[in-house]
């Protein structure tokens, strides 16, 4: 098992003064409840009336599969997945391949199915039957990174050791200058330096949904937004229907190549893609806007 690297960088951060207006205005054009992550994001993942530990299993899976999928995809697989007992027994049980038939539609399939399988098999030997109970040990299992780490610890006792930050977090929080930073671990390190903490539960779930559905990186809707008028990003929306009507079809390039590997082949690793490319703190390279599809996680 290959040791993951731990972020020590301490990045203070000041963020607007009226960030607090601009998260209640974000608050309000969440009340609907209407995005994907709302209706079958990871919390969706486990059957709630399982055993604790089965379910604790069934939300680290769901945070498995979701990476670089469209929740949609997660949520079948999940579906599928838990149609034939998604228990660490049963996991272990079935070959990869058999694992991997139930999984087809989401990204990096083959080598999710392979992680699964060594994770059933690490908590069997390690943590009988049950998850690890902290970020640390968590982080340490195969295909398991930062984002998924702090999501799981969130979901599987109910409190925040850190914030999840995925790309939508990540664009959003820089679009709004709650941090400067180009990679989600920096925006992470950042944010944690000055939200409180009783937000850190909340963040997550309430800027994916509002990047899925008035904030992605194409075409923001800045003419409906209720904080457009406090928002330093504000003239996006229009530079982007400017921009996207020349291009009009034409797919960004990275996001075609993304969607290519996401299809699969047996030598992708999402953990050297999504790990190396998005979350190692000590990697500078910029997740461009144009680069990230608005409906899929990272
Ligand atoms: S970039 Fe546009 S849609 Fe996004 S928060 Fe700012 S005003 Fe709202």
């Amino acid at each position: 098992m290959s040791q993951r690297k731990s972020p020590k960088k301490s990045v203070k951060h000041v963020p607007p003064n009226d960030w607090q207006d601009v998260w209640d205005g974000i608050v309000e054009m969440r009340k609907s409840k209407n995005a994907p992550v709302d209706l079958i994001g990871a919390s969706s993942s486990a059957d709630r009336n399982a055993p604790p530990k089965v379910q604790r299993f069934q939300y680290l899976v769901g945070l498995m599969l979701s990476s670089l999928t469209k929740d949609a995809n997660t949520n079948q697989a999940i579906q599928n997945l838990r149609s034939v007992g998604l228990t660490v027994d049963k996991m272990r049980e079935l070959t990869e391949d058999e694992i991997d038939t139930h999984i087809k539609g989401v990204g990096f399939h083959k080598t999710k199915a392979k992680n699964i399988k060594k994770v059933a098999d690490i908590l069997h030997e390690k943590y009988d039957d049950d998850t690890p109970p902290t970020y640390e040990e968590v982080i340490l299992l195969p295909g398991v990174g930062p984002k998924m780490g702090h999501l799981f610890i969130q979901l599987s006792t109910g409190q925040a050791q850190g914030i999840g930050v995925d790309v939508h977090v990540h664009r959003i929080a820089n679009r709004l200058k709650w941090a400067n930073s180009t990679t989600p671990e920096g925006t992470r390190v950042q944010l944690e330096s000055w939200l409180p903490h009783d937000k850190w539960m909340e963040i997550n779930e309430l800027v994916v949904g509002f990047g899925q559905t008035q904030c992605p990186a194409q075409n923001p809707k800045c003419d409906t937004c209720l904080i457009s008028k406090i928002c330093p990003s504000s003239a996006l929306g229009k530079q982007k229907r400017t921009r996207s009507s020349k291009t009009e079809k034409k797919k960004p390039k990275r996001a075609v190549k993304s969607r290519k590997r996401a299809k699969d082949s047996s030598s992708d690793d999402p953990s050297d893609d999504y790990e190396s490319n998005f979350l190692d703190s000590d990697d500078d390279r910029v997740v461009a806007e144009d680069s990230e599809p608005d409906d899929e996680n990272d």
